[in-house]
């Protein structure tokens, strides 16, 4: 195995079922370039947080295959792996800690600069700046309240702080107000070609610039395509 250099994902024939007896993916097939932006839409239930756990590596598949610059994605090393990958998951989980603490989570040598670039990359700095005390407020129990949304936003700028290749967001299915909603996909576009972008999205506004948009249903890729043309 190999670092992961480019980010781009392979995904063929792809079957799972937590019990293999009641399978509820399907045969999909997904082609996803390095650096493009693919969101992932389908109702409750179809698949979508599943075939995100199988790309974080959570599972694997009991049929089919997932490549990433063309080596299994099981042979890629796990420091490598971490490296490559960030995740914003549907509930963040933040820390007793100040935003500073939250964001630099894992990354112990992060500078303050670096902390702050990553907010700007996730479009919460200007919330945090007007926090009670800026990157120094402390969040969690406690401490100041931040919306789901925010805390999908931090969540965001902690991914981020780690530098990946590919970026897999599962967005949060409540309370999202739309201002949080629109930064969310302005941050998520504007690593078009530098990142490779992986999001379920609930709603449309989040991959209205996602190069495809995938729906599943019932485990069933049904159909592929842009924004415009779904
Ligand atoms: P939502 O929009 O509600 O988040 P989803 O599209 O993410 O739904 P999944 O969570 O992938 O759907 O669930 C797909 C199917 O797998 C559902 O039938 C679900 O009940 C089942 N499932 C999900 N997680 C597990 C698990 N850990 N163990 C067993 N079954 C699970
Ligand atoms: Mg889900």
């Amino acid at each position: 195995g190999v670092p992961i250099s480019r980010g781009a994902i392979r995904i063929e024939s792809l079957g799972f079922g937590y019990d293999p007896a009641r399978p509820v993916l399907h045969g999909v097939d997904v082609d996803i370039p390095a650096g493009s932006f693919t969101g992932i839409v389908g109702h409750t239930g179809s698949g979508k947080s599943t075939l995100l756990s199988l790309l974080l590596r959570f599972y694997t598949a009991q049929q089919g295959r997932i490549t990433v610059d063309g080596q299994p994605l099981a042979s890629v090393p796990d420091a490598a792996f971490r490296d490559a990958v960030g995740l914003v998951p549907q509930e963040p989980f933040l820390l007793s800690a100040s935003v500073r603490e939250n964001i630099a989570m894992g990354r112990p040598g992060i500078s303050n600069e670096a902390v702050e670039d990553a907010a700007r990359s996730a479009r919460a700095h200007d919330f945090i700046l007007a926090l009670p005390q800026g990157y120094d407020t402390k969040l969690g129990e406690g401490g100041a309240r931040v919306s789901t949304g925010q805390k999908q936003l931090l969540a965001m700028a902690r991914a981020l702080a780690g530098a990946p290749r590919i970026l897999f967001l599962d967005e949060a299915t409540s309370n999202v107000d739309s201002e949080t909603e629109a930064r969310i996909g302005a941050a998520l576009a504007a690593l078009h070609g530098r990142v490779t972008v992986i999001a379920i999205a609930h709603r449309l506004s989040t991959i209205r610039a996602a190069d495809q948009i995938l729906v599943l249903n019932h485990g069933h890729l049904q159909e592929r395509g842009t924004h415009e043309a779904l």
